[in-house]
């Protein structure tokens, strides 16, 4: 099939490069002439494992072509997929613009039938919305559907090609052969292709991350409440995890979540209820309470410094918002570098990705080119993404290299009771503080 893919972002490139490993012959279209260029060159603009090899592999075969020119495009494809940003508008709504902008020029320029996907996350009626722009100047037939992505970044490729589910919103059963023949080559295992209507497969994405958000804030106040009794959430959350109606994922605690998805997902959850005069109570709790837990490991370095922590450096051990991605929106680490910043404090941060992305931000802080060199004369190490190559460190280069052997582990990374045989003082998240300082 021929498919166009605007917008190649996150997931507007995992798509395009996963249709095309398919067979399909897939154009993707992006306006930033930079992304563009990198790709045509064989680089890729992100960091998500396997997908360069993937990429190059159907570059190399004819199947995956990018362009900045959207009517070139479009031209020959049946279908238009939309992977267009939806960030947070001012009053915590996603912001249709791209996507509007999008379907405003899709209507002058589409001149034969085509199916146009929306793959970006939007709230209930954007596929309508979506249809009337394109309808204002369009002269031919065509469907709007949608389609929304559940790929987790980092498993991105994994997730696209055997995902759980794929939810297809559309009235059209043109649309829907031509959507069922494209996704066939995915679901061999038996996954479901659910068709429903457009609203509630656009409801079901929200609903699923402001699930994940909630059950991720639910942990996070168990570990709080186990810091206040003395129970240990790994125990607490393997007690509860073994359990098919709980399940054992998204139950460990840290310091929130993050990302490009989760926080705008669901504030914008929030404020679509609230256009309808629903409050969505649970919601708004979750917002709160991850906020908090956002500033819990600054919390706990400045009960152990004191208030002020001018004079004092610190080491910080991840800055993506998760492991093996680069993605840095929304990451919890920025919080924690702002907080020390604004406590007068020094910071040496590595990670082994997203350092480039947090340099462009402009924090006045250092970058490491190792884990262990960030830990130069520093006063204490704080972990905030759980990479694994900071699972197994050896722990006597770092109580040499560390001014105090000092570990704030916002990810739980480490076992509490091999902590217990380590001259190290090291607090987690919902467990009991190891204190094997000697003095
Ligand atoms: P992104 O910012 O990485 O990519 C969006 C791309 O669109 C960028 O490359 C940008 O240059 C391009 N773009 C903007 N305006 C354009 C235009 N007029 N023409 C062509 N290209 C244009 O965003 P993303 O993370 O890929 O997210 C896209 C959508 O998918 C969002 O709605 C997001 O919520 C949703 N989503 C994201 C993820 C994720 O993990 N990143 C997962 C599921 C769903």
């Amino acid at each position: 099939m021929k498919v166009a893919v605007i917008g190649t972002g996150y997931v507007g490139l995992v798509t395009g490069t996963c249709f095309a490993d398919t067979g399909n012959t897939v154009t993707c279209v992006d306006i930033d002439v930079a992304k563009v260029d990198m790709l045509l060159n064989g680089k890729l603009p992100i960091y998500e494992p396997h997908l360069e090899n993937l990429v190059n592999r159907n570059i190399k075969h004819k199947r995956l072509f990018f362009t900045t020119n959207l009517e070139k495009a479009i031209e020959d494809a049946q279908l238009i997929f939309l992977a267009l940003p939806t960030p947070p508008g001012e009053d915590g709504s996603a912001d249709l613009s791209y996507v509007l902008g999008i379907a405003n020029d899709l209507g002058k320029i589409i001149k034969d039938y085509k199916v146009i996907i929306n793959k970006s996350t939007v709230p209930v009626g954007t596929s309508k919305k979506v249809a009337d722009a394109i309808h204002k100047n369009a002269l031919v037939d065509f469907d709007v559907v949608s389609n929304p992505e559940f790929l987790r970044e980092g498993f991105a490729i994994e997730d696209f090609k055997k995902p759980y589910r794929v939810v297809i919103g559309t009235s059209s059963k043109r649309a829907e052969k031509l959507m069922l023949e494209l996704y066939q080559p995915f679901v061999r295992q038996g996954n479901p292709i659910m068709i429903m209507d457009e609203k509630s497969a656009e409801l079901t994405k929200y609903a699923a991350n402001s699930f994940l958000a909630t059950k991720i804030t639910f942990m996070n106040e168990i570990a709080n409440y186990c810091e206040i009794i003395g129970a240990d959430v790994d125990k607490v959350r393997k007690g509860i995890g073994t359990d098919a109606r709980i399940g054992k994922s998204f139950l460990y605690p840290g310091i929130g979540y993050g990302g490009s998805c989760f926080p705008k997902d669901v504030q914008a959850l929030k404020k679509a209820g609230s256009d309808v005069n629903y409050d969505f109570k649970i919601i708004n709790a979750v917002m709160k309470i991850n906020h908090i837990q956002k500033l819990s490991l600054v919390q706990k370095v400045k009960t152990y410094f004191g208030e002020d922590l001018n004079g004092l450096k610190f080491a910080l051990w991840g800055l993506a918002f998760k492991p093996e991605t680069d993605d840095i929106r929304e990451a919890p680490a920025l919080n924690i570098i702002e907080d020390l910043l604004a406590a007068g404090a020094k910071v040496t941060a590595f990670d082994p990705e997203a350092m480039k992305n947090v340099k462009d931000v402009g924090y006045e802080i250092e970058y490491a080119e190792s884990s262990y060199e960030a830990l130069n004369d520093a006063d204490a190490l704080l972990i905030a993404t759980e990479w694994s190559a900071f699972r197994n460190p050896d722990f006597d280069k770092m109580q040499d290299l560390l001014k105090s052997p000092i570990i704030f582990d916002g990810r739980n990374l480490y076992d509490i009771s091999s902590m217990q045989s380590k001259n190290f003082f090291y607090q987690s998240i919902g467990r009991k503080i190891i204190n094997n300082l000697k003095n």
